[in-house]
């Protein structure tokens, strides 16, 4: 695993510019989150390498269920992304989708 952020992810041929900030939406318990309109992701900049590409993760499930027509709730992507996460660390590599 890499420990920096890509800058940006491709979705269906949108492509989200990723940024660290320090606070989000004013909201110190807000870790990351997306701007469909703008095409930004945000992630908290204080968050554990680890975490951070969770929450990344996580926003970028968001944006696969957006870009798809598709509405999400956060049960659903919560439970994708954690998914995700895991075959990502189980895959050694192996998972090119997920090079986090
Ligand atoms: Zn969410």
């Amino acid at each position: 695993m890499k420990n920096e952020l890509p800058k940006s992810v491709s979705v269906n041929g949108i492509d989200y510019e990723i940024f660290t900030v320090d606070e989000i939406d004013s909201d110190p318990l807000t870790n990351g989150t997306i701007y469909y309109d703008k095409q930004l992701i945000y992630v908290k900049a204080s968050l554990a390498p680890q975490r951070m590409k969770q929450v990344l993760l996580h926003e970028i499930v968001h944006a696969i269920f957006y870009e798809s027509g598709i509405e999400d709730t956060e049960e659903e992507v919560d439970i994708l992304s954690r998914v995700l996460f895991s075959a990502t660390k189980n895959s050694n590599g192996s998972f090119p989708l997920l090079l986090l």
